[in-house]
């Protein structure tokens, strides 16, 4: 398995959906019809690393994001000067994590420590402590009748677009090394490819993937770091998971849930007071923030809509605990390293169900920054 970090600059106007960055679906949709292109337009069916890659899902796409991460639901900023803090006292109010003061119970803070107005939700992405917001423009169009040639009744559109020299960022997950060649320099994404909308140059840099040492150090000093904020304390570890994309989830009668214990069967339910044993030990839900979100899609290769799915939304944020001995302890940090590495729910080829176990994100914000 391969981890890659993508920069995908575009090179001409490149239409997006309102959300603000081109889908999972949308991105490994380009890569796919990239191959078959370079290749000379090979029968998808018979094309062995074809299937592999993008039937039996063996590259993992990722959708590509205005920064390198999402900002959980849990982030708040001022209503009147929202962002992070940058030097000096003009500028953004800053950005303060709930999640913390959720977990230790701690009175939540209710207005910006610098001007007292209320605080806010703070959506969106960001990268190294900076809101990324793509710059984008409205174009509105004119539908062209196809016999007279003239505008069509009741046919105007509007197109939101990124503008050219606009970054956008993600990280694909390469299972089997002989589709490395997949990972292409230049592809179209996006509607309007025909108009020469959509041309995005990419970058792709192989990153380390952690060891479970590493993992396991970053998340055990996570914990203690909490813990000393809690004061009556009697569980032994605490972690979250972080949604960094849309997650799909179906419960076993495969209606859309939005509760991570459907899609991995170790986890207690999230409701309050749900607990669940784990080998001599027992994992609780202590706190969460989700929503729903639906996903919709078009299918080029069918010239047909997707079917509709109903998703965890990104930032959503689980948070757990688990009280037991080192030896279960140890086996927890196991499952979680393979749920982080391998993300959880459906279509997890086109970038949905990608997580952060113990996000920093959550420790570095739980104070105003
Ligand atoms: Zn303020």
């Amino acid at each position: 398995m391969k981890r890659f970090r993508v920069t995908a600059l575009a090179l001409s106007p490149v239409v997006i959906p309102v959300e603000g960055f081109i889908t999972g679906s949308s991105f490994r949709g380009a890569l796919a019809y990239q191959y078959l292109r370079s290749n000379g337009f090979p029968d998808p069916n018979k094309d062995e690393l074809f299937q592999r890659a993008f039937v039996k899902e063996r590259l993992l796409a990722a959708p590509l994001y205005p920064g390198h991460s999402v900002l959980p639901l849990t982030s708040l900023s001022c209503k009147r000067n929202p962002g992070f803090r940058r030097g000096g006292s003009s500028g953004p109010h800053g950005v303060i994590d709930l999640l913390w003061s959720k977990i230790a119970d701690a009175p939540r803070p209710n207005s910006c420590p610098v001007c007292g107005q209320d605080l806010k939700g703070l959506h969106g992405f960001y990268s190294e402590n900076t809101q990324q917001k793509p710059f984008t423009v409205l174009e509105t169009h004119v539908g062209i009748d196809r016999v007279s040639r003239t505008s069509a009744d009741g046919v105007l559109y509007t197109l939101h677009t990124l503008e050219p020299g606009e970054k956008l960022y993600g990280v694909v997950y390469v299972l089997d090394d002989d589709l490395e060649p997949l990972l292409a320099e230049r592809v179209y994404c996006g509607a309007e490819k025909t108009r020469g909308r959509g041309l995005l140059r990419l970058t792709w840099e192989e990153e380390q993937i952690p060891t479970e040492e590493e993992r396991q150090n970053a998340w055990l000093s996570w914990n203690e770091e909490l813990r000393i904020r809690i004061s009556d304390n009697k569980e032994d570890f605490y972690f979250t998971l972080t949604l960094d994309s849309e997650t799909i989830i179906v419960d076993r009668f495969l209606r859309p849930s939005t509760d991570p214990a459907d899609a991995v069967s170790w986890l207690p339910k999230c409701h309050p007071g749900a607990q669940k044993s784990f080998g001599r030990g027992t994992l609780r839900f202590i706190t969460g923030a989700s929503q729903s979100q639906l996903i919709k899609g078009w299918n080029s290769a069918h010239g047909l809509p997707k079917e509709q799915d109903i998703a965890t939304g990104r930032g959503s944020v689980f948070c757990y605990s688990f009280q037991g001995d080192d030896t279960d302890l140890a086996a927890l940090i196991h499952e979680l390293y393979i749920l982080e590495l391998e993300g959880m729910g459906l279509r997890r080829g086109e970038g949905f169900g990608r997580l952060s176990i113990s996000s920093p994100f959550h420790a570095a914000f739980s104070e105003v920054r």
